[in-house]
């Protein structure tokens, strides 16, 4: 087991990767930015080093600084958490060639599944069920038509390097094609580097649906069931569950099996999230996340694991400390994402925390890097915390949220903690019945 880790990443997602180190008693190294000098991740962890400049190409994605950084302190292995370097095949390969561990997947699984057209056709070889389109990337406008011709309007264009649901465009009928190919194409050279794209059917009321699995090197591979992460604004996921309100046993243990063999088959190794649409009972695969995802509280609540420990366990030799018969889903649970935004507006409202309360008490879950005093500066992204609450079933796991989201204090910036109130006494959301577009109609009939 490694004796100190370094934790290549900032705010709430570095203090709970700390949390898991310190509970398996590995030390710790923060790395920060001038920006966060004054952050929760450096004053919690053992030792921190200053890695650059506020901007996150400077500092929290400064490849040389990290490396440096780990030899500095003696750190053996590297935890990305998400975003920034996580799912950098090149950065992953460097802290190998460098004799340190990247705690995550080979660069080659992370390659692989970073271009969507290779990790489609992937998955569709495995047995996995994909959304009907192309065969890999179309070249032109003709060949889009054509495939758009066979699989019928709506379709998607989307980018393979996508992220973001950047490089992404909804065609509804064959005039708008040409358009939309040569927009999407645009946006993905100037987002991404990479103008590659293809064409998938557009399906009109899906939920999103995914499956987290874990796999060491040991051959051992299970899955932790499904989180639900429909509720989504502009392709960003809002509000995650788990088990989601549509899913019923035998889907469950169907999609389950069928990821599972995949992930044998790949040889995968560390946690993976393979993110699934699910429409009329049918699962399409859309793409797979070869990290820890922010959502991950949910599976963490309802099976009672710690994937930060797994993955960590994983990363060095060690087998998964369970088995799949010996995982049970209990109860329900649902995490808000708590942005530094507008609730409104959604524009970002970074700036002083005057007085910072979390919620607490039975089944409450507050992973966020606040506290009173914190400047939130504003060169990152606007997550701030996430609430995650458990109950013994959907309903009271409602109630608990409602009663903790109350109790949440941030004075001095706006926080999207108002819409998520007024989310909760809607009777569709309370039914469980919505898709991955019923949150953005519901802010536009909700004056937003
Ligand atoms: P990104 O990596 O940019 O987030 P994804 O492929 O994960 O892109 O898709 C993001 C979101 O876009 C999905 O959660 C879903 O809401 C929507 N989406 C993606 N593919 C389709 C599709 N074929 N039909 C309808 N909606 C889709």
């Amino acid at each position: 087991m490694f004796d100190k880790i370094l934790i290549a990443n900032r705010g709430e997602i570095a203090l709970r990767v700390h949390r898991a180190c310190q509970e398996m008693g590995i030390k710790t190294v923060a790395v920060h930015s001038t920006a966060d000098a004054d952050a929760m991740h450096v004053r919690l962890a053992d030792e921190s080093v200053c890695i650059g400049p506020p901007s996150a190409t400077q500092s929290y994605l400064n490849v040389p600084a990290l490396i440096t950084a780990c030899e500095l302190t003696g750190a053996e292995a590297i935890h990305p958490g998400y975003g920034f370097l996580s799912e950098n095949a090149n950065f992953a390969q460097i802290v190998a060639e460098h004799g340190l561990t990247f705690i995550g997947p080979t660069a080659d699984h992370i390659r692989l599944m970073g271009d969507k057209v290779t990790a489609k056709v992937t998955m569709k070889r495995l047995g996995v069920p994909c959304v009907p389109g192309s065969e890999g990337a179309v070249e032109d406008v003709a060949e889009a038509e054509a495939v758009a011709n066979e699989i019928g309007y709506p379709v998607l264009i989307k980018a393979a390097s996508g992220g973001g649901g950047r490089g992404m465009r909804v065609v509804a009928k064959r005039e708008e094609l040409a358009d939309a190919f040569n927009s999407a194409r645009a946006e993905a050279k100037a987002s991404f580097g990479d103008d590659s794209v293809y064409v998938e059917k557009y399906l009109s009321l899906p939920r999103h649906i995914e499956i987290q699995v874990v796999a060491d090197s040991h051959g051992g591979v299970v899955h932790l069931g499904e989180r639900d992460c429909s509720l989504q604004r502009r392709h960003q996921k809002i509000l995650e569950e788990a088990p989601s309100p549509a899913l019923n046993a035998d889907d469950r243990v169907k999609i389950g099996n069928q990821v599972i063999t995949a992930i044998q088959e790949l040889g995968y190794l560390g946690v993976g999230t393979i993110e699934f649409l699910y429409e009329n009972g049918r699962f399409y695969f859309i793409e797979m996340n070869t990290r820890l995802q922010v959502e991950h509280p949910v599976t963490e609540a309802i099976y009672g694991v710690d994937l930060v420990r797994e993955q960590i366990r994983i990363a060095s030799g060690q087998k998964l400390s369970f088995a799949q018969d010996e995982l049970t889903a209990n109860g329900h649970a649902i995490e808000c994402r708590i942005n530094a935004e507008n609730p409104k507006t959604f524009a970002p409202s970074p700036g002083l925390v005057k007085h910072y309360h979390a919620p607490g008490g039975l089944g409450v879950r507050i992973d966020s890097a606040l506290y009173s005093g914190y400047k939130i500066p504003p060169h990152y992204d606007s997550l701030i915390g996430k609430l995650i609450v458990h109950g013994r079933n959907r309903n009271e796991c409602l109630m608990r949220l409602r009663r903790a989201m109350s109790e949440l204090v941030v004075d001095g910036v706006e926080t999207t903690g108002p819409l998520f109130q007024r989310l909760f006494s809607d009777a569709d959301f309370v039914n469980g019945d919505y898709h991955i577009h019923w949150l953005e109609r519901w802010l536009a009939a909700n004056g937003k």
